[in-house]
């Protein structure tokens, strides 16, 4: 089996580096040619001694990750397939602001498929394949960002996997991405969304960087979550709150309630209620998310006028409400729908 460099942690390359004879200084003359300057090749990377660059051809081979599908919605998303050097294929987005400045955010993966099987999700459907690397994640980021001719401004861990099931990769990434000499990006511009693992959530409250917090939640009904969610069945709803509480005590930071809403299955008065109970005495924000229709899924969008309520008595309650802007619903925006819409053909 091929051993790619970039299958491989930011943190590994201080010691294949030394494995390989060298000073533990070229680890960051050879991530910044992987990850800043994107290199195609070792040939290109002058300022590392030819034999090193022969060793490193042989031992740990280069191929950066590519785009192999791109979709421009009208409202300017973008939507990747990018292939990894394995084969492995991630999905991707891209959005600019809608604003007219030169925000622009990324949506990157973090694992090749995803192992919690919620019952609403195209990627749930395809099971896990591996973890992404650190680099992998960046490549991703890197990537979007060439292909714009922009800044990345913001990034969200919101394309396919668990963050919290590859949490040590995905801080690695992240703290990267954040660094002023690699891509400077605002640590609370920086967003981790999970569906709910405790475990991670307290460790993330330990971290020293301002990462913002989003919590998969979809139902605050211990039954309803357990049915639509059914790998985050051990991390229950008072666990979550628990954690939650605890997070916010420690960074004084607000979490996000993300809640995709699905006509009939989780948008009735009951679960508003519910909902309403769950953000009682935690400082968080709800953004109600609309469902992206996945042609073979049986769950539907909700109405407009659902929203509408639940904005108004959510509000009503203190807690701050928003609707995620659904972007590049014309291009198989849903989380997996592009990359198995490309399997499948
Ligand atoms: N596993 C992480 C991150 C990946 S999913 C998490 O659960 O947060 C990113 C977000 O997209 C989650 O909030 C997820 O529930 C949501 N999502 C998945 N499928 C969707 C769909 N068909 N329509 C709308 N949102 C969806």
């Amino acid at each position: 089996m091929v051993d790619y460099i970039t299958e491989h942690n930011i943190s590994d390359i201080g010691n294949i580096v030394v494995e390989l004879g060298q000073s533990k200084f070229r680890a960051k003359q050879l991530i910044e040619w992987i990850l800043i300057k994107g290199a195609e090749s070792y040939d290109e990377m002058t300022n590392l001694p030819k034999a090193f660059r022969e060793t490193l051809k042989s031992s740990y081979p280069l191929k950066q990750a590519s785009i192999i599908e791109r979709r421009i919605s009208n409202d300017g998303t973008r939507k990747y397939v990018i292939e990894l050097a394995d084969g492995c294929l991630v999905e991707t987005v891209g959005m600019p602001s809608l604003k007219g400045n030169d925000h622009l955010s990324v949506c990157f993966s973090t694992q090749v498929g995803c192992a919690m099987s919620c019952s609403f999700c195209a990627t749930g459907k395809e099971g896990l394949s591996r973890n992404l690397s650190s680099i992998e994640m960046v490549e991703q980021i890197r990537i979007v960002q060439d292909d714009f001719g922009t800044r990345v401004s913001n990034v969200v861990s919101m394309g396919q996997g668990e963050p919290f099931q590859n949490y040590d990769a995905v801080l690695e990434a992240l703290k990267f991405l954040n660094a002023k000499n690699s891509f400077g990006i605002g640590a609370r511009h920086i967003t981790l969304s999970t569906c709910g693992i405790i475990t991670g959530i307290n460790k993330l409250s330990s971290e020293t960087e301002q990462f913002t917090l989003a919590v998969s939640l979809h139902s605050a009904n211990q039954k309803l979550r357990d049915e639509i969610m059914p790998r985050c069945k051990s991390q229950t709803l008072t666990q979550l709150k628990k954690a939650l509480l605890d997070y916010v005590r420690k960074t004084g930071r607000r979490p996000s309630l993300e809640y995709t809403m699905i006509s009939g299955v989780n948008d009735r008065q009951s679960d508003l209620d519910e909902l309403i109970g769950f953000t009682e005495g935690l400082l968080c924000h709800v953004n109600l998310i609309p469902l992206n229709d996945i042609p073979s899924s049986p769950f539907k969008p909700s109405s407009t006028k659902t929203y509408k309520h639940w904005i108004a008595s959510l509000e009503k309650h203190g807690v701050e409400t928003t609707v995620r802007n659904s972007r590049g619903s014309d291009i198989d925006g849903a989380c997996g729908q592009l990359k198995n819409t490309l399997l499948q053909a």
